[in-house]
């Protein structure tokens, strides 16, 4: 699975992609990030990859010439290889909110294009005649697309097979045992509380914070009819 990430911050990405779970699953090369910058697909003397909107109003919108180039170029890459399955996604409010279910499908794919809007957005052409899906993270404003582009490669990465190791696949046995999950259910994610050591915690003289006795039984039965009680399916 390799993602590529069309941005005009390329930087942004250095620590977030170098540490734990997508750092591993990227040294064992089960997945692949590539970032450019949109600048590089820029013309002129000024490299000018944003300008004033038409019709008026504040900001500026990101240009359709450099992000066509890019997407060609990256096409025509992605098209002689053997492995070629590919969407390309824009990042807009207006787009599809992001889902569980969306990351098992995009974890599917051998190509993920992510184009990060930045400013007052990007000229429609893109979303247009360029890109196969709109999504949104949620009905809040963002400076740009490249936090959401983070949320997508997490999401999807966890999904590729081998990123989380084997501990994920024991646990979903178990919750499949305690009928936690099933086909019917397999996009969706049932998630609940959790406790760990010290089983009583004083933050002041008087106070105990305790961990619920049932977790402590040692009874599978009747952890995991706790936990169902006190989770949530998202
Ligand atoms: N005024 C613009 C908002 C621009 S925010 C409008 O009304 O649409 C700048 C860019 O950040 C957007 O083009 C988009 O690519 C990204 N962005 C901001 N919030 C986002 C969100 N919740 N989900 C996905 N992308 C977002």
């Amino acid at each position: 699975m390799t993602f590529h990430i069309l941005t005009i911050f390329p930087k942004i990405f250095d620590s977030y992609l170098n540490e734990s779970i997508l750092k591993k699953a990227q040294e064992k090369k089960l997945i692949k990030i590539k970032i450019y910058n949109l600048r590089d697909f820029a013309g002129g003397k000024h490299k000018q990859v944003d300008d004033k909107p038409y019709g008026g109003g504040p900001g500026m919108v990101l240009k359709v010439e450099p992000i066509y180039k890019a997407i060609s170029k990256l096409k025509s890459q992605i098209s002689k290889l053997k492995k070629k399955k590919m969407k390309i996604i824009l990042f807009s409010l207006r787009g599809e909110k992001f889902n569980q279910k969306m990351a098992h499908q995009f974890s599917k794919l051998d190509h993920l294009i992510l184009i990060c809007g930045r400013y007052e957005g990007i000229d429609e052409r893109v979303a247009k005649y360029i890109a196969d899906k709109e999504i949104s993270i949620g009905d809040y404003v963002l400076s740009g697309g490249e936090l959401p582009a983070l949320v997508i490669i997490e999401a999807v990465s966890r999904l590729v097979p081998g990123v989380l190791g084997n501990i994920e696949s024991i646990e979903e046995e178990r919750m499949l045992n305690f009928g936690i999950l099933n086909q019917k259910s397999k996009f969706r994610i049932f998630s609940y509380p959790v406790y760990t050591r010290p089983a009583i915690f004083s933050p002041k003289p008087g106070i105990l914070w305790k961990v619920p006795k049932v977790l402590l039984s040692g009874n599978h039965q009747k952890i995991w009819f706790w936990r169902k009680k006190h989770g949530k399916w998202i």
